[in-house]
């Protein structure tokens, strides 16, 4: 309890002079990067502005995988941020890699996905593999320029994760796995995959008993990924179907313990989806200075656009989206790191709210350009076709609501309790 005579001395500067030499100060509300994030980030933005920006159209019109701009990003130390140092990686934060993932996606969100994609793969064997397995898969990854890639959706399940069907079946000492992936980022390029299956036969067996996660080496015979899919944006990015007939898999590939895949692979996203914020928030960002350059050029009756009052409010809204959608990622970041108890409920909020910001400047962006704006000549038609992708994976609109929604119940439930 606070006296009266310790109220009077409760100035500001009284504050300041108290806490300026403690922790508590250093680490409270601070909105500034650090001297090594800022260099990250520089670094990161210097690569973009060089090796993404120029060839981004290039890469859209032949949906090529850009293995050579992995290979520099790569040679940087731009990639495989999150690897723990007992296998060669840096141990980054969450936060951190975000902030460098923004840079990527502000050149190209297609680009973006093949350089960040494999952190999918890999995120569950960073959080719940043995250290033999890091040093193994992880290691591998920091060795040479490889990716890998998260096998969870199916043709006949995406959003119902618990009813996969790709069943694995123990024999002896090994697993044999039968099934089809579809959808999967980096699929035909991955070196290994993290791959989630059923493995108790029970259609009645809770969905946290009933599944099984696995590291599979793409080298295994019976493995074998589809033709590349051609989708609307994000063509840079590789996405494939993959079939499973009688691959088998050593128990050591098993990750965590039986039966604890779909946690492992839920658990994942707490991780991920700050990334996929953050992506979204790059691209937006890039719709709002493309949007405001051109609206400050083109004149119509006698004046640029960006001076009447309905194109200079959409680039109002735009801005308003970036700023709180980056609040948003960075929160969702920062819970990560610190493993709080609200970081699946943070995760899903900035990965909803930056994938509708996201497809809102980038619609308002082709407003903006008018008929230019749905040419192909144009950077910003990209752009929107690019945005549609983060209302979808790594968990739609809905699911993110669905989420969001069931925490706010159960708060509530519980406080009334
Ligand atoms: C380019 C691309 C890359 C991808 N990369 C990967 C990857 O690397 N690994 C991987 O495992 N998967 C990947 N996916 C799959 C992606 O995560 C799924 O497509 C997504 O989760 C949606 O699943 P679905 O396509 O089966 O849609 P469905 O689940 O069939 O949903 C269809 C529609 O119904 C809505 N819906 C579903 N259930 C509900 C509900 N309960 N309440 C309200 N609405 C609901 C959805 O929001 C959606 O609008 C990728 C997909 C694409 C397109």
């Amino acid at each position: 309890m606070f006296s009266r005579s310790m109220l009077k001395s409760v100035t500001y500067q009284n504050l300041l002079r108290t806490f300026s030499s403690k922790s508590d100060y250093a680490t409270g509300y601070n909105f500034e990067l650090n001297d090594m994030q800022r260099e990250m980030q520089e670094l990161a933005r210097k690569f973009t502005k060089e090796e993404i920006i120029p060839v981004a159209a290039e890469y859209d019109r032949s949906g090529k995988y850009p293995w050579d701009i992995v290979k520099k990003a790569w040679s940087l130390g731009l990639l495989n941020k999150h690897i723990p140092e007992h296998c060669g990686g840096m141990n980054v934060g969450i936060f951190d890699g975000c902030l460098v993932g923004e840079e990527f996606s502000y050149g190209c969100t297609g680009i973006g996905t093949a350089l960040e994609g494999s952190g999918l793969g890999q995120a569950p064997v960073v959080a719940f593999g043995t250290k033999e397995q890091q040093k193994k898969y992880l290691g591998r990854l920091i060795e040479e320029p490889l990716v890998a890639a998260y096998c969870v959706t199916e043709p006949g399940a995406g959003s119902d994760v618990a009813g996969i069907r790709t069943k694995a079946e123990k024999k002896g000492n090994e697993w044999i796995i039968n099934g089809t992936k579809m959808w999967i980022t980096n699929g035909g390029v991955a070196n290994w995959y993290f791959l989630l299956a059923r493995t108790n036969p029970d259609p009645k067996a809770p969905a946290n008993k009933a599944f099984t996660a696995f590291i599979v080496e793409r080298e295994t015979e019976g493995l074998t990924p589809g033709r590349k899919e051609i989708n609307m944006g994000q063509r840079a990015s590789d996405t494939r179907m993959i079939t499973f007939e009688d691959v088998r898999v050593p128990q050591e590939n098993v990750l965590g313990k039986e039966g604890e895949g779909f946690k492992i692979a839920m658990k994942t996203f707490d991780r991920t989806r700050p990334m996929v914020a953050t992506a979204a928030v790059g691209l937006a960002k890039r719709a709002l200075d493309e949007a405001t350059k051109y609206a400050t050029e083109r004149k119509t009756f006698d004046k640029p656009i960006a001076e009447h009052q309905a194109i200079a409010f959409m680039l109002a809204d735009m801005s308003i989206g970036v700023e709180t959608a980056r609040l948003a990622w960075m929160k969702s970041a920062w819970a990560a790191d610190h493993n709080l108890p609200t970081t699946t409920v943070l995760a899903s909020i900035a990965k909803c709210y930056a994938g509708d910001v996201a497809n809102k400047c980038a619609t308002n962006a082709v407003q903006i350009f008018g008929g230019a704006g749905f040419n192909t000549e144009y950077p910003v038609e990209k752009l929107m076709r690019d945005a549609k992708i983060y209302q979808i994976y790594e968990g739609t609109a809905q699911i993110q609501r669905i989420i969001i929604s069931r925490y706010l119940i159960n708060e509530a439930t519980q406080k009334n309790a």
